[in-house]
């Protein structure tokens, strides 16, 4: 299956901004790490409204 969501763990500062925005709810604060993770990105929409709001640019969609 292909992976359309990219999460750059060292860059996310964990705002959440993404995983409030997101209409598909794929994206999550992990607890222990406090990044971006995805849950299933297959079910991602790929209009990219993530990356737009993700200021440090830690959120890719291919
Ligand atoms: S592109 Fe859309 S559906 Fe996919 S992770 Fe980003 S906000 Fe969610
Ligand atoms: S918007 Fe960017 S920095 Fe904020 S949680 Fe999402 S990926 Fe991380």
């Amino acid at each position: 299956m292909a992976e359309y969501v990219t999460i750059n763990e060292v860059t996310c500062t964990g705002c959440k901004k993404c995983v409030d925005m997101c209409p598909q709810g794929i994206l999550y604060i992990d607890e222990k790490t406090k990044k971006c993770k995805v849950t299933d990105a297959s079910k991602c929409d790929r209009l990219g409204g993530c990356e737009r709001v993700c200021k440090s640019k830690s959120i890719k969609i291919s």
